[in-house]
């Protein structure tokens, strides 16, 4: 469906235009006439799907301007995010006068609250910071007439979900509540169903959970072999932009520190940052002026790069979930990418899961460790070795003792 026939005013039809969204997206299109209803939503789609504009779009044209309070409310996990979906809510309302706002924390609460003052429809927040708000300052969520968790299963999580539960006693009034995320755990979903009233459940993963045009590539190494392992992948010359995941913030820092000798565009992002570093890494890299970043889970969702044509997991994730998340970091919105994960024997039951779980068939490159039956192809066989991108197409291989970067 285009976005043409869709009954929406004028102002986002020409802003849509002009971002050069002609079609809707299926989980956009299927979304839409519920959270217009006002029914409760839980929609679950594959990662760079559009999940971001699916929630965005109704909003916009929901809320009413001429009313000067807070109409909707989006919990994100992470500052980045919160910044990417405010931008998101800014482009498509570009010529409405909804003003959308984000808060967040590692930045000037009096700057935010001199924001919220002017005047805010669409208020975007991390919880931390969002109830910095609630407890200190007049913020009131009174006229909140819609909530969104977006990467709802990670905010009903237990680091979150107390936090949660606060902010939505805080919205005194009768709302709409609409969750989106690609994976949403079973447990996690028994919990959901405590803060949705008979809600439409949108399951558009059910069968092709990961995107399709992503590759999952996996290595079976010695943990003694994994730094090797990695810089002869990277020297390969295909990898034109790489997120390389780390479980821990000390592995992330030994890993830079072998890395930036031999890689000068690279960098590390990781919680422990100020925020103006973090946003000045992220802004960097979305713009590619950074080749490599290596990252802990701060990066592993919702971020949508565009140029990211691999994602590699030099550690392997330690849940089935956060490998959807990091590898859908690249692949997005049909574009081609390739996930490659190291895998270790420590490894091997997580893998297993991930397997079976994201119905994704592995591609190995080199030998296969032994799976649970049928769940491997043959080690660098068929696809394996051409997929696996070892100077196949002939570029020019990037060479690390070169001064330009990888
Ligand atoms: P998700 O939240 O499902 O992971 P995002 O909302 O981040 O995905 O969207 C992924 C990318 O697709 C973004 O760059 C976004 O601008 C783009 N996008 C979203 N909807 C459309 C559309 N209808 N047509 C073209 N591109 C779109
Ligand atoms: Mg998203």
């Amino acid at each position: 469906m285009k976005f043409e026939e869709l009954k929406l005013i004028p102002e986002i039809q020409d802003a849509i235009r002009e971002m050069g969204y002609i079609d809707l997206t299926p989980i956009q299109e299927q979304t839409l006439p519920h959270i217009l209803e006002g029914r409760d939503l839980l929609g679950q789609a594959e990662t760079g799907s559009g999940k971001t504009a699916a929630c965005a779009l109704p909003m916009i044209q929901m809320v009413d301007p001429t009313q000067n309070a807070i109409q909707a409310l989006i919990i994100v996990p992470t500052r980045e995010l919160a910044l990417q979906y405010v931008g998101e809510i800014a482009k498509i309302a570009k010529y409405t006068q909804v003003a959308p706002f984000a808060i967040y924390g590692g930045y000037s609460m009096e700057i935010q609250k001199a924001k919220l003052d002017h005047g805010v429809h669409i208020l975007v927040a991390t919880p931390g910071r969002l109830i910095d708000f609630l407890y200190n300052t007049p913020l009131t969520l009174s006229n909140v007439r819609t909530l969104v968790l977006d990467e709802a299963d990670e905010m009903l999580k237990m680091g979150f979900i107390d936090d949660i539960r606060f902010i939505v006693s805080c919205i005194v009034h009768e709302h709409q509540t609409l969750l989106f995320s690609a994976t949403m755990p079973e447990k996690v979903a028994q919990l959901a169903s405590q803060f949705l009233k008979d809600p439409v459940h949108i399951k558009l993963n059910r069968d092709q959970v990961a995107p399709q045009s992503l590759i999952h590539t996996f290595r079976y190494v010695e943990p003694r072999d994994r730094l090797r392992t990695l810089m002869s992948y990277l020297d390969n010359g295909d990898v034109r932009q790489a997120i390389i995941f780390c479980n821990s913030r000390h592995g992330g820092e030994k890993l830079m520190d072998s890395l930036r000798k031999e890689y000068r565009s690279i960098e590390f992002i990781h919680g422990g940052l100020e925020q103006s570093t973090r946003t000045s890494i992220f802004r960097r890299f979305r713009n590619k002026d950074i080749q490599l970043m290596i990252a802990t889970d701060i990066a592993g969702r919702g971020l949508d790069f565009s140029h990211v044509s691999h994602v590699i997991n030099y550690d392997f994730p330690l849940f089935k979930e956060n490998y959807t998340h990091r590898t859908g970091r690249a692949g997005r919105m049909g574009r081609e990418g390739v996930a490659l994960s190291l895998v270790t024997h420590r490894d091997i039951r997580t893998l297993e899961s991930v397997v079976r779980s994201n119905k994704i068939e592995p591609v190995w490159i080199g030998e296969a460790p032994n799976l649970g039956q049928g769940q491997s192809r043959s080690s660098s066989s068929r696809r394996g070795r051409s997929r696996s991108g070892n100077s196949r197409r002939g570029r020019r291989p990037a060479s690390r003792a070169a001064s330009k970067p990888v």
